[in-house]
């Protein structure tokens, strides 16, 4: 195994386990790698693949975070358990929202017809920015208040000029300097939301188009902008090293866009070994309203008893994850399973954490 796969292993062992900062430099990590050279491979070669395909597990759910479990178990055969105890926490949960319009455009008319195959309601200017009201309103209604972040474009860096057929179809593509991006500043204000970079699609392969992007954003926001996910998932090589050399801290892009669960086996919070040295902390994104509604195609019953689950393994793990409900979610009837869920959780104990207040409580950065 590389170092750099021991040190992914060491990484995700330290959020789940007491274990000591620097403890992957000792001579008793050697010995335990040696030992169980073979399950460290196997825990690898899984958790790579997990990394490196968004789509690995098309409209099949994983509801068991099961790389974390076999860090456990290799820990519980060591008779480590003593000396290396499990981090018990309440469980949490991200409530983070993807902003892909403010308001309805030809591109998401399109969009809208290849999913759904039929032409959608139209709506009026306002309805997207009511709907993501709506949804930080429930949140409030459940605690939540002040613990949402919200994932939004820097498309001022971008705009101009033509960006090829891929990025006009899919990428968000709207003006940071009109009236429904200041009604969008105004929420932003009134619910006291986290606000990270909805990288576009062919980004995460440009550390400056990265770069460009989080200016655009921090210049709107008027405040340094410290976490991300990006728009559609889509990580290319060398993605979380071009978003730590930009200065993001954290990142919650790692969930599917056509399943729903836990994507690189983990319920809570861990570090990303970097190609190049360094860490990028990452938040799971387990459930995303589009994966389960239009790519599984779950009925709000059977999107809920989804949510239950993915919960419920959360809440026995002391875990945290994020859920993503894009901005529309009210208007496309995407909202009542998200309002129960959030009751659900709040009922069980759960708390509510922004992305970089969870990357601190669990992945040390
Ligand atoms: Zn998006």
């Amino acid at each position: 195994m590389t170092g750099s796969g021991l040190r992914q292993f060491f990484l995700c062992a330290r959020s789940l386990r007491r274990l000591p900062s620097d403890w992957d430099r000792s001579a008793e990590f050697s010995a335990f790698c040696e030992r169980y050279e073979h399950e460290l491979a196997e825990w690898l070669s899984a958790f790579a693949a997990d990394l490196g395909n968004a789509s690995a597990y098309c409209g099949k759910p994983k509801h068991v975070p099961e790389l974390e479990d076999r860090v456990h178990e290799v820990f519980s055969r060591a008779g480590m358990d003593a000396d290396f105890p499990r981090i018990e926490y309440r469980p949490a949960l991200c409530l983070t929202h993807d902003v892909d319009y403010l308001r309805q455009t030809a591109q998401e008319v399109a969009k809208s017809m290849v999913a759904r195959r039929r032409l959608p309601k139209l709506h009026g200017r306002k309805a997207y920015m009511e709907s993501l009201r709506h949804l930080l309103e429930a949140e409030a209604a459940c605690g939540a208040r002040a613990a949402a972040t919200i994932f939004v474009a820097g498309t001022t860096a971008y705009l101009r000029g033509w960006r090829g057929p891929v990025s006009w179809l899919l990428d968000p593509a709207y003006r940071l300097d009109g009236e429904e991006a200041s009604w969008l500043l105004e929420l932003f204000k009134e619910y006291g939301c986290e606000i990270g970079l909805h990288g576009s699609y062919h980004s995460s392969s440009d550390a400056r188009s990265i770069a460009n992007q989080l200016e655009a954003l921090r210049a709107f926001h008027g405040a340094p902008v410290l976490s991300a996910r990006q728009h559609w998932l889509r990580l290319a090589d060398g993605a979380f090293g071009n978003l730590r050399a930009c200065g993001i801290r954290t990142d919650s892009t790692l969930g599917w866009n056509n399943a729903a669960g836990f994507r690189c086996g983990m319920s809570r919070p861990f570090a990303l070994a970097l190609a190049g040295g360094g860490e990028l902390a990452e938040v799971p994104m387990a459930v995303m309203d589009g994966a389960i509604f239009d790519s599984m195609k779950l009925d709000e019953d059977s999107a809920l008893s989804l949510l239950c689950a993915i919960l419920s393994e959360v809440q026995r793990r002391g875990g945290c994850v994020a859920l993503d409900w894009h901005e529309r979610s009210a208007v496309l009837g995407w909202s009542r399973v998200y309002e129960a869920s959030l009751k659900w959780a709040a009922s069980r104990g759960f708390r509510f954490l922004t992305v970089s207040e969870a990357a601190t409580e669990y992945a040390g950065l």
